[in-house]
């Protein structure tokens, strides 16, 4: 009867699972109306100079305020979006909430952070893009190269052209592009040839392994050489996941030209940002 105890076992996990699964799908699915009852916004994410200190950027984070569920952070409706195709949309409100928080921060003059946002696979093989990123440059009046798109490796993966195409006019308009948590992708690197990349985002996973074990030691190699294949291309490398000062100073030790993490800010709402820009 082992047999059929084991059988119900994962007939429950099954019904588990499955009401996640629904669980999941109807958040998915509430979220054009949550866009029109302005339950999302963003959070900031400092990128500080491990030169000398300065705030270079900011990373928009998206979050939900949902009236049930309290704040809900992308982990839990992102990957969804991006399999209903909601995430078009919802990426397309953070942009233009992006731009428009952005450029208010420069009114008071001196140098302003760049904005990063994270762009979603389907975002950018959508045609259209260029075009939306134009218009929202216009309206809010924030100059390009204050602006930073965030795409991951898997972006990369398809042979498609037309990623590669918007990718170059926007690079060609001054707009700033990243690639999100470098190293834990598979694809190969000829994206970086073939693509006006400006920064390397290093997966935290990386900095968490910064101390002195073995692995610590690998990890540090492994920083080490992307931190020269960056700079060998031109690139800048921020170092994602930074939670210590020990972290940090190996990565100024290291070379690498920037850092994000608990240890330099959590993310925080627009107004913090503003306050620390002045
Ligand atoms: P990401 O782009 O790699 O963003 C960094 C994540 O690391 C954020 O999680 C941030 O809160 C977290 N983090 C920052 N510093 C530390 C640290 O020192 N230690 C640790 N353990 N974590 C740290 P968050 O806000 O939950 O976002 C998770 C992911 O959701 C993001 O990862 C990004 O891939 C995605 N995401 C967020 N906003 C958007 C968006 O507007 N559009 C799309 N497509 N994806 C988004
Ligand atoms: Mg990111
Ligand atoms: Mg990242
Ligand atoms: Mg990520």
């Amino acid at each position: 009867w082992a047999k059929s105890a084991g059988g119900a076992r994962w007939a429950l996990y099954d019904a588990e699972r499955n009401q996640r699964e629904l669980a999941r799908y109807a958040l998915s699915a509430a979220i054009p109306a949550a866009l029109e009852r302005g339950e999302f916004y963003l959070d900031y994410q400092p990128l500080t100079s491990l030169r000398d200190g300065s705030l270079v950027g900011v990373e928009a984070l998206v979050r939900w305020r949902h009236p049930e569920l309290g704040v809900l952070r992308p982990d839990s409706f992102i990957g969804l979006a991006e399999e209903t195709g909601l995430i078009v949309q919802l990426g397309g409100w953070v942009l233009a909430e992006a731009c428009r928080e952005a450029e208010a921060w420069s009114a008071g003059g001196a140098a302003a952070p760049f904005v990063s946002v994270n762009l979603a696979v389907r975002q950018v093989h959508r045609p259209g893009l260029v075009q939306e990123v134009r218009t929202l440059l216009r309206q809010t009046g924030l100059p390009p190269e204050r602006l930073q798109l965030e795409i991951t490796e898997s972006t990369m993966m398809s042979t498609a052209k037309e990623p590669v195409r918007a990718l170059r006019v926007l690079a060609d308009l001054g707009v700033r592009i990243a690639i999100d948590d470098f190293g834990t992708g598979y694809s190969n690197l000829a994206y970086l040839r073939d693509l006006p990349v400006t920064e390397l985002k290093v997966a935290g996973e990386f900095v968490a392994g910064l101390r002195s074990s073995s692995v610590g030691r690998t990890d540090e190699r492994i920083l080490a050489s992307l931190v020269s294949l960056a700079h060998a291309l031109d690139l800048t490398v921020t170092a994602e996941g930074v939670e210590t000062a020990g972290q940090a100073e190996r990565l100024r030790a290291i070379g690498c030209d920037a850092a994000q993490g608990w240890h330099f800010g959590r993310p925080a709402p627009a107004d913090r940002i503003l306050a620390r820009i002045r």
